[in-house]
């Protein structure tokens, strides 16, 4: 499978956007960046979002994605959990400070229709199957665990970690790699840990169980932070272990 990082950062800033992997099947996986990122052409590609939880720097750019497709499209599928969902439905596209995308045009063809998943379930989609992965955070989270016949993929949520990486399912095809996230330097693991987060030496404690040849790809750095995590990251002495960047093109 391709995949191609729209955005791979925890936040934004020039040449920094927040979460965003488009698959090559016209599936993204969170849309922080899916109108900034992608030109208005390509954006009409897009037929599925699978929404990791509701936090903005993986939602930001929903709506103005859903204004820029053409009205002649099928619906826009939003995969997510059922709090996500309501969550996009009640504060982002609430009619107040968006339009109801859920409703308009008309509610029988609307720019946008909802599909909610549990943790656990699997759900077939463009020659895929993603399988949502509970993940702790400050929020309900679900990473996806993507099978496409031959290779897996796992791309996690945001997560203070806690050894979910020792719960993914072995039924799948062999895992080639992990987008795990790495927010905050060592020394700030209590906010990390409060705020449902990551640190370098947390990261390598959740990978410890994965053997060498599955490729850890550290994402969601806070602005600002690059630097220093990447060097904390190195220190870790893991095989396998890089960042990814924006613009990535990644072939599993
Ligand atoms: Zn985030
Ligand atoms: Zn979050």
């Amino acid at each position: 499978m391709r995949i191609r990082v729209l955005g791979c950062s925890g936040g934004s800033a020039p040449d920094r956007q927040p979460s965003c992997y488009l698959l090559d099947n016209g599936v993204s996986i969170d849309a922080g960046a899916l109108a900034a990122a992608l030109s208005i052409e390509d954006q009409q590609t897009i037929r599925h979002v699978f929404l990791t939880h509701a936090h903005w720097d993986h939602v930001r750019d929903l709506p103005l994605h859903t204004i820029n497709r053409s009205p002649d499209l099928p619906a826009l599928v939003i995969h997510g959990l059922p709090a996500t969902m309501e969550d996009i439905r009640t504060h982002l596209m609430n009619d107040r400070v968006w339009f109801s995308a859920f409703e308009l045009p008309s509610p029988n063809a609307p720019y946008v229709a909802s599909e909610t998943i549990s943790p656990g379930e699997t759900v077939v989609c463009g020659g895929y199957k993603f399988t949502a992965i509970e993940m702790p955070h400050t929020v309900p989270a679900i990473g996806y665990l993507v099978d496409d016949g031959e290779a897996s993929v796992m791309l996690c949520a945001d997560t203070g970690g806690g050894g979910f990486m020792k719960t993914l399912p072995t039924t799948c095809s062999p895992l080639k790699a992990v987008f795990l996230e790495t927010s905050f330097p060592n020394a700030m693991r209590d906010f990390a840990e409060m705020t449902g987060h990551l640190t370098p030496e947390m990261l390598g404690e959740e990978v410890e169980c994965l053997p060498d040849d599955v490729q850890i790809i550290a994402t969601h750095m806070k602005p600002g932070f690059e630097t220093l995590l990447s060097k904390q990251l190195a220190a870790l002495g893991r095989p396998n272990l890089s960042a990814c960047a924006d613009g990535d093109v990644l072939e599993f």
